[in-house]
């Protein structure tokens, strides 16, 4: 428990005892005729005024504040003014309990909160402030926004990497379960790229920071939670507006209760007057929208908390809202659905050039760029010269155009080498091809193939179990190699051949068919498929570690790329949603209930606290199941 949380507890405790003393003395007292005829009633107010003042100080000050800040109507102003009531009308005791009971209510609210909070703080504790930097041959433990892109850091066993780098020096094991929620260490050495956040389980690395602190996998990952409070969810903006309105119509209400009746039964009658003050007393406390206001975005914040815990980050509740209405999933085929990891088949030659050659050129042209096809080429050409000057400019859905050596090269396949011309060879439609073509001369082809992702059958048939009744894939990729892939899979539908903006058209096509405003998710890894991310209603990006394009793109990251992920946000999302209406259908039906009873006399101030503080807690303990894994 926090130290916050401590003090409200010893309150409670205190004033709690003092209440209890107060109502024994008040009934000892009168038992006895004592107090009634010595003209000690100012004493036993005072008796009641101390534990009120101890619990309900911080309230009345809140409510007062509320009122200087043009805030009237929140709920500290509800409890104030029904417990002042209380007392003006006589019943100390019972003014006293409200406040006890409310502030039992509020510590379980902190408690549950800062549960939640939690998770989001074990993410937190990921970033560290220092690193070591080597300068000059020696070691100094600096601040970490001190360290400058191209330092070199050491990262010892045990440590956490503080900066996002790339090893030049050491191999090791890095856990990367904080980020990815992927229990199996991974084995880095040199020249892969290390994440800020994961912890150094094996050898002492080198390592040559490739992005300032601010910059770093962490600090997005953090601010991009922190964020998501700000994409509310539909429900969660209706529950902020209702209650701006609503507080208001009941205290108008209230006082209409208090006022209207008496003028009509007894006008001249004070215990007709003291009896509809008192209903009207309960029905405020009652209305108190306290469980809703609380719970919803609780519901949300946990579900959001959990998620990340595991390596989903979820940009805002709002999403996590229309993944619930999603009955249709669209996938992107390479490095989503396979892979992403090409094997060279064949290397066709047109001329009479070395194939060892032809690769190389091929590498050369498409060392810069970041898909999955130009980095497996790359690795099978292994060692290449990257000295060469080279400029690159990639051709989306089509492949690369480079100027290397002097020499213009074109790699990729049939779209991009038609494009400048030339006339690939014929008989080249089984498997993705990727053809070279130097200074306007077809130099040949490279076959090369992908598999599906382990795992993606039985991903894909725990979606259809969790309710998702089409799939689709859509692909860049030539209609053979993607019809093969997504027959295997069961893909329901199967679009091949789309440019970069084809696949826009393509989802915007999948949305528009639609029917029951059931909504669209797109699953991608954002590589060049940012545009369609972002149309859908939900993009998903995955095996973000290291991708900022992804992570800026999508609205759901799932940080490493794993399938099976989708299903768990799915029914984390759907969870979600169920405990969010139970909330507010249990919540509003009660306080319904309990408001008709008061007004009509039938329950007291007692129980209203009692219903309006029970209905909270049980909603915020249903919001937690929520934190469950
Ligand atoms: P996918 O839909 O499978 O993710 P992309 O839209 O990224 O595919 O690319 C579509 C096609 O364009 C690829 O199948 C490939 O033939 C070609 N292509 C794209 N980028 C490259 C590249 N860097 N090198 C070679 N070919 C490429
Ligand atoms: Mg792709």
């Amino acid at each position: 428990m926090k130290k916050k949380d401590k003090k409200r507890l010893y309150r409670i405790v205190l004033s709690a005892i003092l209440l209890a003393v107060a109502v024994v003395v008040d009934h000892v007292g009168i038992l006895s005729g004592v107090l009634e005829f010595s003209g000690f009633t100012p004493l036993i107010l005072a008796l009641y005024l101390i534990p009120y003042v101890i619990i309900g100080g911080g309230v009345l000050k809140e409510a007062l504040q509320g009122i200087i800040h043009g805030q009237v109507f929140d709920e500290n102003f509800l409890m104030g003014i029904a417990t002042i009531g209380a007392f003006c009308t006589g019943e100390y005791a019972e003014g006293v309990f409200v406040m006890l009971f409310y502030s039992v209510g509020e510590l379980f609210e902190h408690i549950a909160v800062g549960k939640s909070r939690n998770s989001i703080k074990a993410l937190l504790s990921l970033q560290s402030d220092e690193a070591t930097v080597i300068r000059n041959g020696e070691s100094f433990t600096v601040d970490c926004d001190c360290v400058e892109v191209g330092e070199r850091i050491l990262v010892r066993p045990g440590e956490k990497i503080p900066l996002d780098a790339k090893i030049c020096e050491g191999e090791s094991t890095v856990d990367t379960s904080a980020l990815t929620g992927e229990s199996l260490p991974r084995e880095v050495s040199v020249g892969d790229e290390i994440h800020s956040g994961c912890i150094n389980l094996g050898g002492v690395i080198y390592a040559d920071v490739t992005k300032r602190y601010e910059e770093s996998t962490v600090s997005k990952i953090l601010s991009l939670v922190e964020d998501s409070a700000q994409n509310k969810s539909k429900s969660e903006s209706f529950i902020t507006k209702f209650a701006r309105f609503y507080t208001p119509a009941v205290v108008i209400a209230a006082a209409l209760l208090a006022i209207l009746p008496p003028l009509f039964i007894g006008i001249g009658d004070s215990s007709v007057w003291k009896e509809w003050v008192y209903r009207a007393l309960t029905f405020l406390v009652i209305s108190c929208p306290c469980a809703l206001v609380i719970s919803v975005p609780l519901s949300y914040f946990s579900g959001i908390g959990s998620a990340s815990s595991r390596g989903i980050l979820i940009k805002g509740s709002a999403y996590l809202d229309t993944l619930a209405h999603c009955d249709t999933i669209v996938f992107d085929k390479t490095g989503t659905l396979t892979e992403g990891r090409f094997r060279i088949d064949e290397v066709h030659l047109a001329s009479n050039i070395d194939p060892k050659e032809l690769l190389r050129l091929a590498a050369l042209a498409e060392q810069f760029s970041n898909h999955p096809i130009s980095r497996s080429i790359v690795e099978a050409a292994g060692e290449i010269d990257s000295s060469t000057p080279t400029t690159v400019e990639e051709i989306f859905g089509h492949g690369v155009k480079a100027s290397v050596d002097g020499d213009i090269l074109l790699v990729g396949n049939d779209k991009l080498i038609k494009k400048f011309g030339i006339i690939p060879l014929a008989n080249t439609d089984h498997s993705t091809v990727v053809h070279v073509a130097k200074n306007g001369l077809y130099l040949g082809y490279i076959f090369i193939s992908d598999k599906e992702k382990s795992g993606a059958r039985e991903a894909l048939a725990s979606l259809r179990r969790a309710g998702i009744e089409k799939t689709v894939m859509l692909t860049g990729d030539r209609a053979a190699a993607g019809n093969q892939i997504g027959k295997q899979l069961g893909i329901d539908e199967i679009y091949t051949e789309l440019l970069p903006d084809g696949k826009v058209s393509a989802i915007e096509k999948i949305i528009a068919s639609q029917k029951n405003e059931k909504k669209v998710a797109y699953v991608g890894d954002g590589i060049n498929d940012a545009p369609v991310i972002t149309r859908a209603d939900v993009g998903i990006a995955m095996g973000a570690l290291g991708s900022d394009a992804a992570i800026e793109a999508a609205d759901i990251v799932l940080m490493d790329d794993e399938l099976s992920k989708i299903t768990d946000t799915i029914t984390l999302a759907r969870r979600t949603r169920r405990i969010v209406i139970q909330n507010i259908v249990f919540a509003l039906g009660v306080k319904a209930a309990v408001l008709v009873l008061g007004a009509c006399g039938l329950v007291g101030l007692n129980a209203a606290v009692f219903a309006d503080v029970g209905v909270a807690v049980i909603a915020i303990l249903n919001s937690m199941r929520n934190l469950k894994k």
